[in-house]
């Protein structure tokens, strides 16, 4: 199975620094085989982002979706809109939505049933925050966030993406070591097993202040399938570099 490096622009960008983004990390990627690349952008530059990356190895995706099919809800984009721009790829339930806007493990799991019934691939973010690993409660934290989108999605889980992110490595420069890393994707992967005999095939990314530096000790452990990549995913050479650690 390829690994899957896949930038998270979070709320930056615009036009122009885009395109030279992306054709900075275009002109990179063209000697990378071995590795999956992608970009969940802002919903505005959607149609930006389709016209440069289309035809190329590289896919892209939003930072969310709506929970809700389509109608009255003001300021939402559906899956149905995001695969009008052929998203390959939805982020759910990233800690800072989670956060900021009070989503609930529920809402994530909408989200992402929205987005599989799209045919779009949804990035389920879990993680635990720092008071909660320090009170033991990773795994039971982890476990809960994933146990609500299996319940959702029942069978379909082996089409997820999982992304380990611990809420306090997210852009802190703090990062899980490869061992703490490895520890809660393991546990990830056997709660996929026990949802579906096909979850070998999903892949479980770490993100939280992945970079150049440490990429390619979090990519050798045995479950972690690549990484979710905020504030370094901004920096052609950050972002190439780190795909290249993730090369087969
Ligand atoms: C993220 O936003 O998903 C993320 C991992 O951010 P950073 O790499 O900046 O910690």
């Amino acid at each position: 199975m390829k690994k899957l490096i896949v930038g998270n622009w979070k709320m930056n960008g615009g036009l122009a620094s885009n395109e030279a983004l992306l054709s900075s990390v275009l002109q990179g990627a063209s000697a990378l085989s071995g590795v999956e690349l992608a970009v969940c952008v802002p919903a505005p530059y959607l149609a930006q982002v389709q016209s440069q990356l289309q035809g190329s190895a590289m896919a892209w995706g939003s930072q969310d979706v709506s929970a809700h099919d389509r109608g009255a809800y003001t300021g939402e984009v559906s899956a149905h809109m995001l695969k009008d721009f052929a998203c390959r790829y939805a982020i759910v339930g990233h800690s800072e939505r989670r956060q900021y806007h009070g989503e609930s493990d529920e809402a994530v799991a909408a989200k992402a049933q929205r987005a599989l019934a799209a045919g779009i691939t949804p990035i389920v973010c879990v993680g635990e925050t720092l008071a909660e690993r320090e009170a033991g409660q990773t795994e039971a934290v982890v476990r809960r966030q994933l146990a609500a989108v299996i319940h959702t999605v029942g069978h379909c889980s082996s089409e997820l993406v999982v992304a380990y992110e611990p809420v306090w490595a997210i852009g802190t420069g703090l990062t899980a070591t490869p061992e703490q890393a490895q520890q809660v994707h393991a546990v990830l992967r056997a709660q996929l097993m026990a949802a579906s005999e096909r979850a070998h095939r999903v892949r479980i990314l770490y993100g939280g202040s992945m970079n150049a530096g440490n990429a390619a000790s979090l990519l050798a452990q045995t479950d972690i399938d690549g990484g979710l990549i905020g504030g370094a995913s901004l920096e052609p050479v950050d972002f190439l570099s780190i795909a290249q650690s993730a090369k087969a």
